[in-house]
């Protein structure tokens, strides 16, 4: 649609930049982390009780993997969250304003039409989308982190408490 005059065009919301090398070993730690802590923790639970180093590997590779799974997302969605989705330009982890386009970090403003065809990072009160209609505010986007890090949470829950389980299980056997 082109039509009025073409004043201010509204900026658009980028998408996520691809993470950088550094940004991505930072994911690789968080996925592999858990498994290490697991196998950790295992590793004594082994030597005190009948089950093997092939169980505890194994137990290792598939909680902790799980676990690892979750936290590289989580770590994915945070470090995709620094971007600023004005400019894209990379903010310290407190930022409340984009250094270098002055977008206000923490209310992350966005703006689409009824039909939300594209999302749109500023209004000056009569901006228009692409289709003619008038932007409105859309209800601030709170990414899937604490419900994964909720998930995060449950999920070391479950794995200690299966742990638990394993040793008294195999305790009570040693002593039957
Ligand atoms: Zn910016
Ligand atoms: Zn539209």
């Amino acid at each position: 649609m082109s039509g009025a005059a073409a004043e201010d065009v509204p900026t658009r919301a980028r998408r996520a930049a691809p993470l950088t090398r550094r940004e991505k070993s930072w994911v690789v730690a968080a996925g592999a982390g858990p498994i290490l802590l697991a196998a950790v923790v295992l590793l004594p639970v082994a030597l005190l009780t009948s089950i093997t180093i092939g169980d505890v590997l194994s137990a290792a590779f598939v909680y902790g993997g799980l676990l690892g799974l979750a936290a590289a997302f989580v770590a994915t969605d945070r470090l995709q969250a620094r971007q600023c989705p004005r400019c894209a330009e990379r903010q310290p982890r407190a930022g409340e304003v984009c250094t270098t386009c002055g977008y206000d970090l923490l209310a992350r403003p966005r703006y689409a039409c009824d039909e939300r065809h594209v999302a749109y990072v500023d209004d000056d009160g009569d901006g228009r989308c692409e289709c003619g209609r008038h932007l409105q505010r859309l209800p601030s986007p709170r990414g899937v982190g604490p419900q994964v890090v909720a998930t995060l949470k449950v999920g070391a829950f479950l794995l200690a408490f299966l742990l638990a389980i394993g040793v008294i299980l195999n305790v009570m056997e040693g002593r039957l």
